[in-house]
């Protein structure tokens, strides 16, 4: 099949970089809002309270004629949850009135904890999920007095915010998750990796 996007693509990655996409005219503007926001009705399928924007795994949307691609950047690789991501922004963007949708997975830009959007940290506090850790943990230890900042490992439980947790497993049900105890509510509780460059 012959791409139309193929010839252009590089120039407008260099233009506009790959984040917020791109449009030729306001009617593709208009196209690429929609497009996105079908994006963001994609949640994923393990926690189905968090859009696959706000998890941080859409790196960019582009339109190009009648083409829409999405540029999806997995959170792990080999996710097995990652294919099944993609059928479903398929068929989202598909249902938002495009025929001709194209799912890549990029592993430019690469997922780190980073990209997870303040809702999503709070959504996956709220379903139960510790969030992970910021990723400049360590130069805040280093900033503030070490006794109050819990060292880089603790994992904050997400139903009481006690520090008094211990790792019960590094591979929870995915290889996403690690599986963690907390010694003051008594509760196990599950952590989303923290995943850094
Ligand atoms: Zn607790």
């Amino acid at each position: 099949m012959v791409n139309p996007m193929a010839n252009s693509d590089a120039e407008r990655r260099a233009q506009y970089g790959p984040d917020r996409g791109t449009a030729d005219t306001s009617a593709d503007a208009g196209r690429l809002e929609a497009v996105w926001q079908a994006v963001a009705s994609v949640t994923d399928p393990e926690i189905p309270v968090l859009s696959i924007v706000d998890l941080g795994i859409v790196a960019g949307v582009r339109i190009g004629g009648t083409c829409v691609v999405v540029d999806v950047t997995p959170t792990f690789v080999g996710c097995p949850a990652v294919e099944m991501i993609c059928d479903e922004i398929r068929s989202a963007v598909e249902r938002a009135g495009e025929d001709d949708v194209t799912v890549n997975t990029v592993f430019d830009p690469p997922w780190t904890s980073d990209r997870l959007t303040e809702t999503g940290r709070r959504k996956l506090k709220e379903f139960g999920l510790a969030p992970p850790l910021a990723s400049t943990c360590g130069n805040q230890i280093g900033r503030t007095s070490s006794s109050v900042m819990p060292p880089a490992e603790t994992v904050p439980c997400p139903f009481c915010d006690s520090t008094e947790t211990v790792v019960e497993s590094l591979f929870g049900p995915t290889l996403c998750r690690s599986i963690h105890y907390c010694n003051k509510c008594l509760q196990s509780f599950e952590h989303f990796k923290t995943v850094e460059l």
